[in-house]
């Protein structure tokens, strides 16, 4: 496949998009940078001590941009149990090196069972372990998200991308305010949804959310054909990774408005493509 954009190209947009804004900070041995302090999770994960709990692929939304391999209706069980557990084994191997989790899927809020689970199994091995949920928002109330705080999870993040920048959706934030220490959107930085984004910007900062998170698209089997743009690669052999290009270019966009805007929460700059690779 010829691709129409290199990954130097998209490197020295980068450069010089990050050269107009001098505030940028930059976390250690990850890629990210960030308009101001950055949540706990962020943090854990810039320290390359985290861990992605998988509680199965099922999702309540189908969205064109997901690079998991998720599916709606209920399936796969055994595999998905399977999975569960060969990531709690993941977990005793590494526990010294692991401190906090973040609880994904699929949509995680189908599996509050499953999570009611893992949370007190994880504990019993590592007491101090820092939680945090990702979820598209869409089944989220105010009874869901207790049992998450309950269970002693005090980071959410929500992905209203899933939803179209639903305004329902949008209005939860407000009740993880009330809950959680720790409120951010995370959401991939998708051209096509540029405008849903930048008109719900606002609604992020009337809710109070501590960081908004800019995914760069990943491209892979599960979402190549399905969006739209142009790709480019990053990086060689085992290390290789397919992104949309002009992703990183909208992150950088949102950025200088939110600091224009003056709007209090950090925006963070979140690529796949440099995972634990030394800047
Ligand atoms: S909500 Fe998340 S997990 Fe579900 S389809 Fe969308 S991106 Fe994938």
């Amino acid at each position: 496949m010829e691709l129409k954009y290199t990954e130097e190209q998209v490197l020295d947009e980068l450069k010089k998009a990050r050269s107009r804004i001098p505030s940028l900070i930059f976390h250690g041995s990850y890629q990210a940078a960030s308009t101001g302090p950055i949540i706990e999770g962020c943090r854990i994960c810039t320290e390359m001590k985290s861990m992605s709990f998988v509680m199965g692929y099922r999702c309540n939304a189908e969205c064109d941009f997901c690079f998991a391999p998720c599916y709606v209706w209920p399936k796969y069980d055994e595999d998905e149990k399977y999975n569960r557990s060969a990531c709690f084994k993941e977990f005793k191997r590494n526990k010294d090196n692991i401190d906090g989790i973040g609880l994904s899927g699929g949509e995680t809020l189908i599996y509050l069972d499953e999570i009611k689970d893992y949370v007190n199994k994880i504990r019993e091995e590592k007491q101090n372990i820092y939680f945090w949920v990702y979820t598209n928002g869409i089944e989220a109330n105010k009874q869901n998200l207790k049992v998450l705080k309950d269970l002693g999870v005090e980071e959410i993040r929500f992905n209203l991308a899933a939803s179209d920048y639903s305004p329902a959706v949008i209005n939860k934030l407000g009740i993880a305010r009330e809950l959680f220490k720790y409120v951010a959107v995370e959401v991939p930085s998708y051209p096509e949804q540029k405008d849903k984004l930048i008109n719900n910007l606002g609604k992020m900062q009337y809710h109070k959310i501590d960081q908004l998170n800019l995914q760069e698209l990943l491209i892979n089997n599960n979402n190549f054909d399905k969006i739209k743009g142009e790709i480019y690669q990053s990086g060689i052999m085992f290390a290789k990774k397919y992104f949309l290009y002009g992703s990183r270019k909208l992150t950088y966009e949102i950025i200088e408005t939110c600091l224009d805007r003056g709007y209090s929460f950090t925006v963070n700059d979140c690529s796949a493509s440099r995972f634990g690779r030394i800047e």
